[in-house]
């Protein structure tokens, strides 16, 4: 199985690894700090020796494969230097992390049990969180952000661990949330909110989507 550096160090923006496998025009290498697509989180992007990688994904057994521009430039076996674009994985990353700060904030503002996910999502842009909740979010927006705004300034670590195959965060001591993602190590990095977006999809579903600042 690939050696997932981007969990070993969240942090880490060039690497060496060996080329273990081509199979039409992605490489499987020994050890990689690409983040493959999952979790809602989309894919790193960036460059093996210069050649631009134009997907990344987790297959069944564990391996992360690397889609690049052009195949014909790698043999197996080869060393090569893998770097990704830091500023988009970084903004991914603040973005992913101000969602489990969002989940926490929800349960502050709604109560506990109130309100149920039913859907998430990001982009370099935008979080989006999609709940389940009886009343029109609007009236909660000033003091949502207000909170989550504060948490921000007050910082606060975001721990990781793994329970056997299954990894686990947790912001401060709040909700310990299972998520295979990456996240920044203290939630002062996430940033205020710039702003935050309430829209109905229907049947009670509400829809909040949240942009940072830079
Ligand atoms: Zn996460």
């Amino acid at each position: 199985m690939t050696r997932k550096l981007y969990y070993e160090d969240t942090y880490l923006k060039e690497a060496r690894a060996k080329i273990v496998d081509i199979k039409e025009n992605a490489l499987l290498l020994d050890q990689t700090i690409f983040y493959p697509t999952g979790g809602g989180q989309p894919h790193d992007e960036g460059t093996i020796n210069g050649v631009k990688v134009l997907d990344v994904y987790k297959d069944e057994e564990g391996d992360v494969w690397h889609v690049v521009e052009d195949p014909s430039k790698f043999k197996v076996g080869e060393e090569v230097e893998l770097k990704i674009d830091w500023e988009y994985r970084y903004k991914l990353m603040r973005i992913h992390s101000s969602m489990h700060l969002m989940d926490h904030v929800l349960n502050e503002v709604l109560g506990k049990g109130t309100w149920e996910l039913y859907g998430s999502g990001m982009s370099v842009e935008k979080g989006r969180y999609d709940i389940v909740y009886p009343e029109n979010l609007n009236k909660f927006k000033e003091q949502m952000i207000e909170l989550f705004n504060r948490l921000v300034d007050e910082g606060g670590e975001m721990k990781i661990w793994w329970e056997g195959e299954k990894r686990m965060t947790q912001i401060r001591d709040f909700e310990v949330l299972p998520c295979g993602g990456t996240h920044v190590r203290d939630i002062n990095e996430i940033g205020h909110i710039k702003k935050l977006k309430r829209s109905s999809i229907g049947k009670g579903k509400q829809r909040l989507e949240i942009w940072l600042e830079d």
